[in-house]
């Protein structure tokens, strides 16, 4: 760290939920309408895909299987960091963000589906994590000391991706103050020390960068939440593809943060189509003919809300804030506007009043000056919120909408409770959780280091989509059009 750039305010993506975020992280660009525009297509880590009739669900926690589709949904308009280094040999350990990789460990399905059992139904936590801590940087020291085994060349690789899982499980267990999660960090730190002293034996340290972030902090909540005599009341059934009954809308996902999709009206003549809904439909919807935009304020601890505008296009459209007072159960609105696509993309913020103010930015003095009516910059509004609670939202919100995969209305949680929901169902009862747009979610730190090459310096904040192209700036290579992100160096 000392020897190279640090951060300790790189700020992630919203929602700061895992695979979106690592989507950012490997691709250097943000998600949006990813047909039209320069972007990735992972909205977030559940979704309803309605291009197919009628919709399938998508989901890639692990015990789905459906985390290989990933590099397909990433979209034709963005690139990985390893299509970006061009020629040479690539190596991926356990990231599944990984097109373009020549070497993938584990290398097959099947395989894949082993090494998630072993992690998830260990029966000796903590020799699990040791022994799949120590994998990672094995199997990539083994590319290096035997290219051949593993490319078609003498070459070790030029581009390496690793994730260490161990530290979101322990998390989602056991929480971030537990003894267990910080002894997995002191043990990651310890595997990252044997990777630079095998790489410095082997001579390659001088003219290697290492760059090593997290995709999300953390919070915990006091307690499990549950839904369903909420839903019910309501008569909002959960959506299924192959069910008889097949409901009225799918509840994606909704730990702190909820994805609800709903049906729209407007679904020509194809009866099983799932074509976004009006905010007419939203006013009136279900058996019940309830008004979406209010009523799921009623579910325990929420208090944002964030829908689209029924015009929106990739080049503009408005985005509707709802926040629930807590004290006098008051609804307060305020919008978020973009306009442009690539560089030109800006957004306004516009709460009129501070009482208004969803995120707060009225009590900072810089924040608040980007509240003056004017478009501005995801720079600018990384420089003006990167201290506060969330961060850059203006300017992430409307991206995630611009997505035709993402939900109808996003509603988050004063982060008192937690749901595990995933597509209906409730899957654990963790309440250690990190999707919520609060700093200490979003709020990464970001070291950069190995090449005595790298400059010593620093930064005050920098966002995650900077980390590619500081990565292929000192490789010598040209990110792709879609990076959003500029090199800190
Ligand atoms: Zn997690």
């Amino acid at each position: 760290m000392n020897n190279g750039i640090f951060s300790k305010n790189c700020i992630t993506d919203f929602p700061a939920v895992t695979y979106p975020t690592q989507a950012s992280m490997i691709t250097g660009t943000y998600t949006g309408d990813y047909k039209k525009e320069f972007c990735h297509g992972v909205p977030l880590m559940d979704w309803l895909d309605r291009d197919k009739i009628p919709p399938s669900l998508r989901s890639y926690a692990a015990k789905d299987m459906q985390i290989y589709k990933i590099n397909e949904d990433l979209g034709n308009n963005c690139r990985t960091i390893l299509e970006m280094v061009g020629e040479g040999n690539t190596t991926s350990i356990t990231q599944f963000i990984n097109r373009g990789t020549k070497y993938f460990y584990p290398e097959r399905r099947t395989k894949l589906a082993l090494f998630y059992l072993l992690l998830y139904y260990s029966q000796n936590t903590k020799k699990t994590m040791v022994r799949v801590n120590s994998l990672v940087v094995q199997k990539l020291l083994e590319t290096f000391k035997n290219p051949k085994k593993f490319f078609n060349n003498k070459e070790p690789p030029i581009a390496s991706l690793l994730w260490f899982v161990s530290s979101d499980i322990l998390l989602h267990l056991f929480g971030s103050d537990s003894w267990i999660y910080k002894l997995n960090l002191l043990h990651i730190d310890k595997v990252i020390g044997l990777l630079i002293n095998e790489l410095d034996k082997l001579g390659y340290l001088s003219d290697t960068v290492i760059a090593i972030t997290s995709d999300h902090g953390n919070y915990k909540a006091d307690r499990l939440g549950n839904l369903q005599s909420f839903l019910n009341r309501n008569k909002l059934i959960q959506y299924h593809p192959r069910k008889k009954k097949r409901g009225n809308f799918d509840l994606a996902k909704y730990d702190g943060v909820g994805f609800f999709y709903f049906k729209g009206t407007n679904n020509s003549d194809k009866k099983y189509q799932w074509s976004p809904p009006t905010l007419m439909d939203l006013e009136s919807y279900g058996p019940n003919k309830i008004n979406l935009l209010n009523q799921l304020f009623k579910i325990d601890a929420s208090q944002l809300m964030f829908y689209r505008g029924d015009n929106n296009t990739s080049k503009e459209g408005i985005i509707y804030l709802k926040k629930r007072c807590k004290e006098n159960n008051q609804i307060l609105t305020s919008i978020i506007e973009y306009q442009g696509t690539g560089f030109d993309y800006k957004t306004r913020y516009i709460p009129n009043d501070e009482e208004n103010d969803m995120f707060n930015y009225f009590n900072d003095t810089t924040a608040c000056q980007l509240l003056d009516n004017k478009f501005h910059t995801t720079q600018e509004w990384l420089m003006a919120t990167y201290h506060l609670d969330y961060p850059m939202l203006p300017d992430l919100i409307p991206r995630h909408f611009k997505n035709p995969r993402s939900a109808d209305i996003i509603l988050s949680n004063d982060g008192s409770i937690v749901y595990n929901i995933h597509h209906g169902k409730q899957t654990g009862k963790n309440i250690s959780n990190h999707d919520l747009g609060l700093k200490r979610c979003m709020n990464v730190p970001l070291i950069i280091g190995g090449s005595l090459e790298i400059p010593s310096k620093e930064l005050t904040y920098c966002k995650i989509t900077d980390i590619v192209p500081t990565l292929l700036k000192l490789l010598g290579k040209n990110p792709h059009k879609s990076v959003v992100g500029s090199s800190l160096v």
